[in-house]
């Protein structure tokens, strides 16, 4: 197994072994922000690595992008390009690595807890996808119990356009939104704190090198375009969103903030964990030529498993740890990454590096894979109770919510995604 002279990165629970080498963009007291990795409980500038010359066998473009405030050029330049400064990293930071090299690399290294994280990208479009089948059908149900999955389902990956200017780093403080909303025996709506407000566990993905306005991208090249994955909290205030969403969809309700982690993982460091892509019920249409292909139903998916945790003020009072509401897995995305950007990109809209696209709630069939407290408290009917005693029906301020994501397999060390944060506080 392959480990590094960085001995933090050969713990078997770290999210961050020499096999991961996820990008992000950090900041510390003394320096401005700049592109790193993560290895262990530390960060390796990416940066000053290109200015000391230790990427000097990489193409003068590619160290050019390294010296980047944000991950967009180096996103820009393809994922050859990407694949080819992670494995330049990895040979840095080998245990094998030669002395000379290592003490020039561990002087330009940070301890992660003196670092503060920055979004990876200046992101420029959001589309949040609607991708698992279990949370369409179980939310459909709650909003039209006659009809839950509507017929497009099966042949569109369903997605609206999000907004970027809310979208927040992991740690930032989440305000309670006001807004309309109208309870089933009112004849009006009032405006107001929102009562109901969620989570949505998902998977978020940045586009790498972008496609030309007018031109498709298809399902063989999808993966080119993916320059990795991160976790998203698409917070969600369900009484605004019942109100509001027909007939054009989520507005208010959801875009008054949305939080990533800050570490994005690459496709290559979860090559190991590819798996098929969801098989689809008998008597499911197959999905259009467009969007179908053999290398993508056998290795489309991604065994990632997904968890969230809560912890409310009472418990951090009572000193108890966070409790963990769900655990679900990727596997479950009716769609796959590959197929949501070959469709966002086929009516010819223009991707561009930085571009977040995110899963949708990623739902599992059962009640413990639940990826949002609508469907787990069934729209606060069976309430969650709490390590403390307390009932949750949907959050209440003071709140700390996270996401933990990673792969897990026989033979090769685990690839998690660090965390993905935030506290709900109050709307006044
Ligand atoms: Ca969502």
């Amino acid at each position: 197994m392959e480990t590094s002279w960085v001995e933090s990165a050969n713990d078997s629970k770290t999210d961050f072994p020499l096999l991961n080498l996820p990008f992000g963009v950090f900041s510390t007291s003394s320096l401005n922000q700049r592109i790193g990795v993560a290895i262990g409980d530390s960060v390796l500038d990416v940066r000053a690595c290109a200015e000391h010359g230790l990427l000097r066998t990489l193409d003068p473009a590619v160290q050019h992008a390294c010296a980047g405030l944000t991950l967009n050029r180096f996103m820009s330049q393809g994922r050859r390009a990407l694949s080819s400064v992670r494995t330049r990293l990895m040979e840095i930071l080998r245990v094998d690595a030669a002395p000379e090299l290592r003490i020039k690399t561990e002087r330009l290294l940070h301890r992660m807890s003196e670092v503060t994280m920055q979004l990876p990208a200046a992101i420029g479009g959001y589309t949040d996808f609607y991708a698992s089948i279990y949370h369409a059908t179980n939310v459909g149900k709650l909003f039209r119990p006659d009809n839950p999955l509507l017929p497009n389902y099966k042949y569109v990956p369903i997605g609206y356009h999000g907004r970027v200017s809310s979208i927040v780093i992991s740690g930032t403080g989440i305000k309670r939104p006001s807004g309309q909303a109208k309870a089933a025996d009112a004849v009006s709506p009032v405006f107001g704190p929102s009562r109901l407000l969620d989570y949505e566990l998902e998977i978020g993905f940045l586009v790498g090198e972008g496609n030309v306005l007018g031109e498709a991208i298809p399902i063989s090249k999808a993966e080119d375009h993916i320059f990795g994955l991160c976790l998203l909290n698409d917070w969600s205030a369900r009484d605004i969103q019942a109100w509001e969403y027909q007939p054009l969809g989520p507005f208010l309700a959801k875009n008054f903030a949305t939080t990533i982690s800050p570490w994005v993982v690459t496709m290559d460091a979860l090559e190991p964990f590819r798996a098929t892509a969801f098989e689809r019920q008998a008597g499911d249409p197959q999905p259009l030529p467009y969007l179908n292909s053999e290398p993508n139903r056998q290795r489309g998916g991604i065994d990632l498993t997904l968890e969230v945790w809560l912890s409310s003020q009472r418990m951090r009072e009572m000193k108890q740890p966070p409790a963990r509401l769900s655990k679900g897995n990727a596997q479950d995305l009716y769609w796959t990454l590959a197929q949501m950007l070959t469709h966002h990109a086929s009516n010819g809209c223009n991707l561009q590096p930085g571009d977040l696209l995110a899963s949708g709630t990623v739902s599992g069939p059962l009640k413990e894979s639940a990826g949002c407290l609508l469907e787990m408290t069934q729209r606060g009917a069976e309430p969650v109770q709490l390590p403390s005693g307390e009932l949750r029906k949907f959050l209440e301020d003071g709140d700390e919510v996270f996401f933990r994501g990673y792969c897990e397999r026989e033979g090769h060390p685990r690839i998690g995604f660090g965390e993905c944060r935030g506290i709900v506080l109050s709307a006044s």
